[in-house]
């Protein structure tokens, strides 16, 4: 075997042109993209050592790369928790707590405002592995009460319901899963760490959908689940198993979008309230639902559990239903309709035609979702020059 790099074959020094060293005393600013599906051990000895846990070491990429372990400390770090899993989406950072943390034969109890997501996994599929599965309002405290006096493994909500954007009371919420032995989890994408940290009112549990504010670029998806150490690495586990890691890109663009997290999410909140407030004041919208606004049912709820603002999301009824959100979105030039939120370009969102689509009217209409309900999601354009794009789409929707 030639033992110098010349004098190889051209085969062997293209196939094994990335294992080159590059050694240097310096560090880069920025985090290198792991792109590598695994990683070659130098002998048995050592990976029997990572293998058991005695030595840090990097095997396969479904197992962790190095960006997703960067990007769980920082998360963890944020959310005030133990430990942190980072997954390919919300929903699979979703399914892998549910799957890992419950059993067939036992009970979660959701909310009925639950992310719509979340609702169909617990109906159609938490439902199928022998899991009975209980929603109630739980924004109605009497009626959590109820629910939880039957046992129950877990209580699952959302800080802030999508689309109405009510304000969950987490501190008397996590008192009674607590009380009923249950574990709590608070899904916090509309909130972000940033504005609520769920583990300090007594969730057991926080969950993200890192494609949203999080990632923030519209760019990547991505999930999180942080919590204590021990049910992190359950959950783990079941990431593993299920197969729920992200790519390395995907993970360094959540990565990024990271570094201008509290910048975005200050800035977003500041102008949805501003913009909050004109819609409020505008005889073209008939109610708005943001939780800085002092006539939301929970705002005094929302100043005790949110710091530095109340989200990048408002919802807002039309006065003229369906046909004048039609008309609505057809006149906006900056906002763009597309079914998602928390990122740099202001959307809008139709629930009654898109995300709730499926659901029978009265289904709807208990849920707070009226054929008029627009979900915006303010993002960092200058707040002045969207008001005026949504003046005149308020405008259009009344002619
Ligand atoms: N949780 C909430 C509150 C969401 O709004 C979403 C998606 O819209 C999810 C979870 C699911 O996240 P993903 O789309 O990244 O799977």
């Amino acid at each position: 075997m030639p033992e110098k790099q010349s004098e190889r074959t051209a085969a062997t020094v293209c196939a094994q042109a990335g294992l080159l060293p590059t050694p240097s005393a310096t560090v880069p600013l920025a985090p290198p993209i792991w792109q590598t599906s695994a990683f070659s051990y130098p002998d048995m000895e050592t990976m029997e050592a990572i293998t058991a846990g005695e030595v840090a070491g990097y095997i396969y990429a479904r197992y962790g790369l190095p960006n997703h372990l960067q990007l769980e400390q920082v998360l963890a770090t944020l959310e005030g928790a133990e430990a942190a899993i980072v997954t390919a989406s919300g929903m699979s950072a979703i399914a892998a707590t549910l799957f890992a943390l419950t059993e067939p034969g036992q009970r979660v109890v959701a909310d009925s405002h639950v992310y719509r997501g979340t609702r169909l996994l617990l109906e159609q599929d938490l439902a199928r592995f022998g899991v009975q599965v209980d929603f109630v309002d739980c924004g109605d405290r009497a009626a959590v009460e109820r629910t939880l006096r039957e046992p129950a493994r877990l209580l699952w909500v959302d800080t802030l319901t999508n689309p109405t954007l009510r304000v969950r009371n987490l501190a008397w919420l996590g008192t009674l899963a607590h009380a009923a032995g249950a574990l709590f989890v608070v899904d916090n994408t509309f909130a972000t760490p940033i504005h609520c940290r769920p583990l300090t009112w007594g969730a057991t549990l926080v969950v993200h959908s890192a494609t949203k504010m999080l990632g923030g670029h519209h760019d990547a998806s991505g999930g999180v689940v942080a919590g204590p150490a021990e049910l992190v690495e359950a959950i783990r586990r079941q990431v593993v198993r299920f197969g729920g890691r992200g790519g390395a890109f995907e993970t360094w663009l959540i990565q990024r979008g990271l570094l201008t997290l509290p910048l975005r999410a200050v800035h977003s909140s500041s102008s949805a309230f501003a913009l909050a407030q004109r819609l409020a004041a505008h005889p073209a919208v008939q109610q708005v639902s943001y939780p800085g606004l002092p006539g939301h049912p929970e705002h005094r709820l929302a100043e005790r559990l949110f710091k530095g603002g109340y989200g990048a999301v408002v919802a807002f009824e039309l006065v003229g239903g369906e046909a004048a959100v039609r008309r609505f979105l057809r006149a906006l030039r900056l906002v763009r309709f597309a079914e998602t939120l928390g990122g740099t370009i202001t959307t809008v969102v139709h629930p009654a035609t898109t995300s709730h689509r499926a659901l029978p009217p009265s289904e709807r209409a208990a849920l707070g979702i009226s054929d008029g309900l627009l979900r915006l999601s303010v993002g960092l354009e200058d707040p002045e020059e969207l008001w005026a794009d949504l003046e005149e789409a308020l405008l259009a929707s009344n002619e």
